[in-house]
């Protein structure tokens, strides 16, 4: 791209660039690749150190994983130093503080009483893992909040007793987001609707689509070729049984076989360029494209061309080892904190320390700040230390008889050791091993097996959104652009927390991005690992680049001008994001077991797993279920203690047949 475009883009614009190396080297003596603090975590609101407002590079950005590649790559132990013996001793410590191991903490602490002492660690320098919060100021002094990771609770009716429970006692009560937070008519009272972008590399010429209720709406006005428009409008408004003289079980049997693209390629036999506008369509919820989608998984997605087969109910999938369910998902997507699930890490955090997060109503969790300095007191019963990598867990002796466990971290380019009765491992399955040699080969194997999804989610702050006002839209997509196109915020307001009302107010934009690699129709496994891979070599500069260029070329009709509009970017990479959750047709055990995590999730001697890796199952409850499930491997369940899914589900993403 030439200088000029750079210019039109606003390439020049001061706006904050900085990556924040979490966890990044700071070596001092030995060990070079030991991680050190980049930057303080003791810092105020409106600090530039304040976690949620550093922009630029967020989640986890290269440095974020150094220690544990390092250790992966097997160099970080010819030269570390030897790690300091501290005096702490804990009864439990959690590997991880995302919402999986707060929970964890929350629920030890509910069963084993308030003089509990608790620490946890995490390499990143906020807390709550995928569930992140970016911060932005606009130009008018108002604080924006956009959700850097986890987005929504899904799907609350099916929560298991156990983590409604656990809800229910961090004061959370979703019944809120409909009767106050959530303004579901806030898009419809400014007549905005959904949109395609159809970039020129993709379609020829570069066009905004908006998307109408019916096919025969929106589709004449496309600038698809003729074909093109008659095949999408048939698979919109009326398909026809494509599989008709099958029995509803033979169709699910060959919907569980086939691909999304297969299926409209070859037994709706529509236009290439259909499979090119849907490609991407599923890699929200499956974070993978058609290609490695079955088509069973795409209806229940709500991708077109099911409604004339007659396969009954619209599909919410759910799955357990022996249930064969098929269910409608009952709940609006309106469980949405400014900040994502950060809201839900925040009210964990606000029962686990209240000093640290001193927050009276629900509301409160949302623009209290959080205090930094105190999440490490030394006097605090539960202690959260961040910036900290553990690289070690291994128990004093026998893990069959020993009374506690070691567990050796690294920060600030140091290693410590600290004791712990229990442990409970939040991080991801595959991380695991690296940590400890008291594992079978098995186990090891398959804890290795969860391969998790790469995501980018980027928060852009825009001075206002008067351009999505003249067009009447609320976002696009944008098939074939490296961005997956753009989305006006969730508009919910929380206490003093106020979302947008007029055109002219500031807004935040979210973009995402799945990168997958390898080759088209490769196991969504192979797909992911190949995509991290890409992901690696994007720099932010590219990225900036990519959402300036598809701002300006989809909403410029409307008056965007990406180069005074644009005033923040904050990119979250979670080069680790999604828990793999088993597919067909790859996962020939699916649904009916044994399933890996089963081997793989196995506590020993004095250590549990947690982790949404441990269910398969990305998803905030399910980081719940597991906690619970490993609190209780630890200390037991408490009498009449509410039941947990021990399995993942019921899924929005799952039929099992
Ligand atoms: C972009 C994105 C969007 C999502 N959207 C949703 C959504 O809308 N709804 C939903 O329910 N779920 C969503 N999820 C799924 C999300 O994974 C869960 O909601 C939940 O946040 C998972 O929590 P967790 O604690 O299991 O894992 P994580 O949040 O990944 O926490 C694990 C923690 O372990 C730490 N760790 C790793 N290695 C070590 C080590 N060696 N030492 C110490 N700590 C370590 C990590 O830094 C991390 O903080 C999303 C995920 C992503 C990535």
């Amino acid at each position: 791209m030439s200088k000029a475009r750079d210019r039109e883009l606003g390439m020049d614009r001061p706006i904050t660039r900085r990556n924040f190396l979490e966890g990044m080297a700071v070596a001092t003596a030995g060990g070079a690749s030991l991680g050190g603090t980049a930057a303080p975590t003791h810092a105020a609101p409106g600090d530039a150190g304040y976690p949620p407002v550093r922009l630029g590079e967020r989640g986890q950005n290269p440095g974020a994983n150094r220690v544990m590649h390092a250790i992966r790559d097997g160099e970080f132990w010819l030269d570390a130093p030897d790690a300091e013996q501290t005096a702490e001793r804990y009864d439990l410590v959690v590997v991880g503080a995302g919402i999986s191991g707060l929970a964890a903490a929350l629920l030890y602490r509910q069963r084993v009483g308030n003089t509990a002492r608790i620490l946890i660690l995490d390499p990143l320098d906020d807390f709550g893992g995928h569930a992140r919060r970016n911060e932005f100021r606009a130009s008018n002094g108002a604080m924006l909040i956009g959700y850097g990771g986890s987005q929504s609770l899904q799907t609350p009716s099916y929560f298991s007793p156990a983590v409604k429970a656990l809800l229910r006692d961090l004061n959370l009560d979703l019944t809120a987001f409909k009767s106050k937070y959530y303004d579901e008519q806030w898009h419809s009272r400014h007549g905005l609707e959904s949109a395609y972008f159809l970039p020129k590399e993709k379609f020829g010429s570069d066009a905004l689509v908006k998307v109408g209720e019916s096919a025969a709406d929106w589709v004449p006005d496309s600038p698809f070729p003729e074909k093109v428009k008659a095949d999408l409008i048939q698979l919109l408004d009326n398909p026809p049984d494509y599989l008709a003289g099958k029995s509803r079980e033979e169709k699910f049997e060959l919907l569980s076989r086939t691909t999304y693209k297969d299926f409209l390629l070859n037994i709706a036999k529509v236009d290439a360029l259909i499979a090119d506008l849907y490609q991407e369509s599923t890699t929200d919820y499956f974070g993978v494209g058609i290609d490695a989608t079955t088509a069973l998984d795409a209806w229940g997605n709500w991708n077109p061309g099911f409604t004339g087969m007659d396969l009954g109910d619209k599909p919410y999938k759910t799955m357990s080892p022996s249930g064969r369910l098929v269910l409608t998902d009952p709940d609006p997507y309106i469980y949405h904190f400014p900040d994502g699930n950060h809201g839900v890490a925040r009210a964990l955090l606000r029962a686990l320390h209240f000093r640290a997060m001193p927050a009276r109503a629900m509301e409160d969790l949302v623009t209290t700040s959080v205090n930094y300095a105190a999440l490490d007191e030394h006097d605090s019963r539960t202690r959260i230390r961040l910036n900290s990598t553990v690289v070690k867990v291994r128990h004093a002796g026998d893990p069959a008889t020993a009374s506690s466990v070691d567990v050796t971290y690294a920060n600030g380019g140091k290693l410590y050791k600290v004791s712990a009765g229990h442990v409970v491992l939040a991080c991801w399955n595959r991380v695991i091993p690296y940590l400890t040699d008291e594992l079978s080969e098995a186990q090891a194997t398959a804890l290795k097996d969860q391969q998790k999804v790469p995501l980018i989610y980027t928060n852009v702050q825009i001075k206002d959104w008067r351009a999505f006002n003249n067009l009447k839209i609320d976002g696009f997509r944008s098939p074939g652009h490296f961005w997956r196109g753009a989305e006006i915020d969730f508009p919910v307001s929380m206490g003093r927390y106020r979302f947008a009302q007029r055109p002219s107010d500031p807004m935040i934009l979210h973009m995402a991005k799945v990168p997958l690699g390898g080759k088209e129709g490769d196991p969504a496994r192979t797909q992911a690992y190949e995509g991290r891979k890409l992901m690696q070599g994007y720099t932010f500069e590219q990225m900036e680049r990519e959402i300036r260029d598809l701002l300006g070329r989809a909403l410029g009709g409307g008056g965007f001008d990406p180069a005074r509009d644009v005033e923040g970017i904050a990119i979250n990479r979670w080069a680790h994001g999604y828990a793999y959750e088993y597919m067909r047709p790859t996962d020939t055990f699916w649904p009916d077991g044994p399933l890996p995590i089963e081997a793989a999730r196995k506590g020993w001697g004095r250590i549990a797993i947690a982790n949404s890796d441990s269910g398969a199952y990305a998803y905030a409850h399910s980081a719940i279920d597991q906690a619970v499930r490993a609190v209780r491997e630890l200390v037991g369940a408490a009498e009449g203690a509410p039941s947990f899914s021990d399995f993942p589900g019921p899924p929005r993403n799952r039929i099992g047949l």
